[in-house]
């Protein structure tokens, strides 16, 4: 029996994370046209969580992107827990379009982005394919999801495992082409025995994958717990932080669950090696920060992990961060 009231809540933080990037965009930490066709809200955030989301989505969309290069297009993207990314609509834009894309979160998400997509002419222009294109064009919606060619938003409960195998088989995925699989803060509010079987039903029916886990790392410490109570406070259920002991943790539940192998990394080694110089230094310009010490506490306690099943040796593990 889930706790409905904490499902509201976790459902809430996807606002938090949007309204962060939005308000990240809006002071030109990154550019992202399309964020603010779905999202208004440009409340002021402290310059600590701004670096933090600077951060977090340039690793992201640098491994998404050398992903996407390594497999020449050919593969697939599944944004699991997506909320308001706009991660389809800036590949777009870059040049590197997949086979496939599909978003899955709640249905009261994915509702609400469906909804916002529908009515902006820019947003729905990108769900037509360009030139040659042999998938059906028509793109379809009801009040929860949406259906294009290539891109597809579809509403599921990640622990309810039937459901979601349903779900990718609707977006027409096919089990034998490369596929990302995106997690950016979302496992960690599911019970482990939840995200352990999904991580399991991903290397059962995929024969090439690659996964992208960005979430808290470390939280057995004191600031660790600090986190853990702010989040607990607005009612969030944390029952998968048991994952986020540490980076060895973050790493063998792939590892447990049928991958072949996996890289932790925290964010400030992230942050300090693998982010271009000249970016940080731009974005280090864009506001003053006071409190060092707190933005290397919070890059102490969040991580990117990286794991991969490569059925057809397609040198998967050298794409570790
Ligand atoms: N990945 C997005 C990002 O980083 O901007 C949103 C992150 S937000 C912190 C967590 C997201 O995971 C929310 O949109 C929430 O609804 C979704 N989520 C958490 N548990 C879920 C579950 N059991 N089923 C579907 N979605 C879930």
């Amino acid at each position: 029996r889930h706790n409905l009231d904490g499902d509201e809540a976790v459902r809430s933080t996807n606002d938090d994370a949007s309204h962060c990037k939005r308000f990240a965009v809006h002071l030109g930490y990154w550019s992202d046209p399309y964020l603010p066709l779905l999202v208004r809200n440009t409340d002021r955030k402290t310059p600590e969580i701004n670096r933090g989301y600077f951060a977090r989505v340039t690793v992201i969309t640098n491994m998404v992107e050398k992903f996407i290069k390594a497999m020449k297009g050919n593969c697939q993207i599944v944004n699991f827990g997506a909320g308001f990314d706009t991660l389809y609509w800036k590949l777009k834009d870059a040049g590197l379009p997949v086979k496939r894309f599909v978003e899955i979160d709640f249905a009261n998400v994915t509702s609400r982005k469906c909804h916002y997509i529908k009515n902006n002419s820019k947003l729905m222009e990108a769900l037509h394919c360009e030139g040659i294109c042999y998938l059906d064009e028509e793109v379809t919606y009801n009040t929860t999801e949406l259906h294009s060619g290539i891109y597809h938003l579809a509403a599921a409960d990640l622990r309810k495992l039937s459901e979601v195998e349903s779900k990718l088989k609707e977006c027409s995925l096919e089990f034998s082409v490369p596929t990302l699989f995106l997690f950016e803060c979302v496992l960690v509010y599911m019970p482990i025995q939840f995200s352990h079987s999904l991580l399991q039903l991903i290397a059962d029916k995929f024969s090439t994958t690659f996964c992208i886990n960005y979430e808290q790392v470390n939280m057995t410490d004191r600031f660790g717990d600090v986190m853990l109570s702010n989040l607990r406070s607005r009612g969030c259920s944390l029952a998968g932080v048991e994952a986020c002991a540490s980076l060895k943790t973050q790493e063998d539940r792939f590892i447990l669950n049928g991958w072949d192998g996996a890289q932790a990394l925290e964010m400030n080694q992230v942050y300090h090696s693998l982010i271009l110089p000249q970016e940080i230094q731009r974005i280090e310009k864009i506001e003053f920060l006071d409190e060092k010490e707190l933005l290397d506490q919070l890059f102490h306690h969040y991580c990117i992990c990286v794991a991969w099943k490569d059925s057809l040796d397609l040198k998967l593990n050298l794409l570790n961060i």
